[in-house]
């Protein structure tokens, strides 16, 4: 009982969009993503090269070909590169 009064303090006290375990993964993210190629394939669609291969994702679909991001609902490095090339927000697409 006192593990769930605890994370019901922690829900009640939270004020960012997404939870604190996601939160303290982007920085890593974000830095594996500046040393990504990233092309622009189509409407949504991006090719991400890195050291250990060549990506595709799709933006509007939340997938990448590294499954990361389909299998844990949490952005991969190609994902967040993809979204940072396109200038949008990480947060609001974490919302979707
Ligand atoms: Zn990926």
């Amino acid at each position: 009982m006192i593990r769930f009064e605890k994370k019901k303090e922690c829900i009640r006290n939270c004020t960012t969009s997404t939870t604190p375990r996601i939160l303290k993964k982007l920085p890593k993210r974000s830095a594996k993503a500046r040393k990504m190629a990233i092309y622009y394939a189509g409407v949504n669609h991006y090719e991400v090269r890195e050291k250990l291969g060549t990506y595709t994702l799709v933006l509007n679909r939340s997938t990448c070909d590294c499954k990361v991001w389909d299998m844990f609902g949490i952005l991969c490095g190609h994902a967040y590169s993809a979204i940072q090339m396109k200038h949008d927000n990480v947060e609001c697409v974490l919302l979707l």
